[in-house]
Parts: C-alpha cells; structure tokens; sequence
C-alpha cells in the first residue's frame, strides 16, 4: 500500500495508520493513553536535544533513518553525560511512500529505541505531496545523574583526547550509495551508550564529549578549543581510519577528518584518566577501536601534526559537506 494524502487526514485512514504501523512497533504505558501530552517522571537536571533526520537513501547499509533518528538523538544527550530516557517522533510522509517500507523503518526505530533504554512518549504524523519520501523529527530527553558536569567548556591544558573509534564510515557508505559504487564500507550508525556508561562506571572524571556527526573531527574539534579557551594539538597518525574508507576518501580527494560519522564520539579526560578511559573505552562493542588521539595545550584553536611530521592548523570544515547525510 502507498501513502496517500487520506493518511493525513485524521479521519478513518490516519486511525489505520496509527495503529497498524506506530502503534503496533511503539506500543507502551505512557503512549497508549494517548493523551494530549505525556507525563514524565523525571529526577534532577534533564538534558533535552531535538535534531531533524532527511537522510537519502532512507535504508542504507548498516542502519535506516529510524535507527539514525534514534541513535542522533540519543547520542547528543548521552554527550552530556545524560542517561536518555524518553524520546518523541515528528514523522513527515511524503505522499506515495510505500508502507511496507514505512514499517520497516518504524520497527527499526523502536528496536534501537529499546537497545538504547529510551521509551516513545509522544508522537505526531503529516502527510505532504511529494514522491515518496521521509522526515523524521525527534527530542529527546535524558535525566543528569548528580555529580556529572560534562561540557565542551571544561577542557583544561594537559587534557587528553580521545576517539571511540573508525572515522569517515557513515559519509562513506552513504556517499558510495548515492554514486552506486560497489563496496563493502558499512555505516557506524549506533547509539554509544556502551562507550559512555563504561567511561562513568569506570570513575573516569569526563570533561568533555562530543559525538562526530557532520562537519566531522575537524569541525567537532574547533569548537571544543573555542568553548575551553584551549589549543588542541592532533596527531594525524594515531586518528583510526579504516583501510577501505581510506581508499575510498582518496580516490574521491574527501578527508575522512571531515566527514560524518553517526557512531563515534570523542572524549577529552584529565591526563591521569587517560589510560583507563582508553581502556574502559576499548571494553565495549562500539568503542573497540578506540585511540588517544591528542592533547589540549595553552593557547587557542586547533591543530594537528601531519604524517610527515609538520604541524598544521587544523581548520573548520569550509563550504558545502555532503547534503542529507542525516
Ligand atoms: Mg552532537
């Protein structure tokens, strides 16, 4: 079945909608009273982030734009040392979607919703003309345990930073999607819960994390030194890349240190934390590939020490990175 502009009705085939496809995947206490809101049971300091996904192609190797949605919520507010626990959903159809494919992405969703230990509490849909296509809006809302002070402006000279793996794998595997070029490069699309809570359980004292989303390292990177009033120093040769993104990025002339990525997140720590959050880091599914990667030092902006042994500016991404990479 497609899609039509009846969906959005809020008559008879909205209901359908409602309940054969969200409904069914989304089913929980707080959303089956289907009030005008949801109320939430909260403690202490909340985190909130929303983000809009418009990612094409809406499935791709290694996720779909429900687990993306999921994931980049979830991912900002586990950045702030928050523990994420409700989530909501804007969902924009485009009229001629097919809803097999709809279903699919919406099980996706609710399946990384569960892993991530977030629940859906409110939810809306539109439908639009269009041809087929899908946006998908989410908040999300995480309690900060007491005791956790997390912020890209707390990075002190000496700090030590870290990358929870690979870079360049997300923009890779969409990039080689849209050009159809054969490869075998898979999305990093996941929710780092693993990487954060193992950090804490561990009692590394975190100043800073960030996920390393689009604009990627080199964007990410500027605007912690900015926050902190620090420099920070890279060195190129110890920033992960896998061999094929690597072969990929040279090819097309991209670097891998400015491209998206949707499961990789840096975090900075004091100097006598920084081989046990190496450690703690490595522990955990999504941060096995984890490295030190550089160190915070007096002064402003960020740079980076070459393969050759040159240190350059490390500078923000200028112009255009790829469109609806997420
Ligand atoms: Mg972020």
């Amino acid at each position: 079945m497609k899609i039509t502009m009846a969906h959005g009705s809020g008559g008879k085939s909205s209901a359908q909608l409602m309940s054969d496809i969200f409904g069914k995947h989304f089913k929980n206490d707080i959303l089956d009273r289907m009030e005008d809101a949801a109320v939430l049971e909260v403690n202490g300091r909340i985190a909130c982030s929303t983000d809009s996904f418009v990612v094409t192609p809406l499935v791709f190797k290694g996720g779909d734009i429900g687990k993306l949605c999921v994931c980049g919520t979830v991912n900002d507010l586990l950045m702030m040392g928050a523990v994420p626990k409700y989530i909501t959903c804007g969902f924009i159809l485009e009229e001629g979607l097919d809803t097999e494919l709809l279903d699919r992405i919406v099980e996706s969703m609710a399946r990384q919703a569960r892993e991530a230990g977030v629940t859906v509490v409110a939810g809306d849909t539109k439908v639009v003309e269009g041809n087929g296509g899908l946006y998908i809006n989410t908040t999300g809302i995480g309690e900060i345990p007491a005791g956790r002070d997390v912020s890209s402006a707390n990075c002190r000279p000496g700090d030590v930073v870290l990358v929870s793996g690979n870079l360049g794998d997300h923009h890779a595997c969409i990039l080689s999607d849209r050009m159809e070029i054969e490869n075998d490069i898979v999305s990093d699309c996941a929710a780092l819960n693993d990487v954060v809570d193992s950090l804490f359980a561990h009692g590394i004292e975190v100043r800073t994390m960030r996920d390393v989303t689009r604009g990627g390292l080199g964007t990410v990177i500027n605007e912690i030194a900015d926050s902190s009033g620090c420099m920070i120093e890279l060195d190129d040769e110890s920033i992960p890349v896998h061999d094929d993104v690597r072969g990929f990025s040279d090819i097309l002339g991209l670097d891998p240190l400015y491209m998206g990525n949707e499961g990789k997140m840096i975090a900075i720590v004091p100097e006598k934390d920084a081989e046990k959050a190496l450690a703690a880091m490595r522990a955990t599914e999504h941060g096995r590939d984890a490295a030190v990667i550089g160190r915070v030092k007096e002064g402003s902006g960020a740079y980076i020490k070459t393969r050759l042994g040159a240190t350059r500016r490390f500078d923000v991404l200028y112009g255009e990175g790829l469109p609806r990479i997420c």
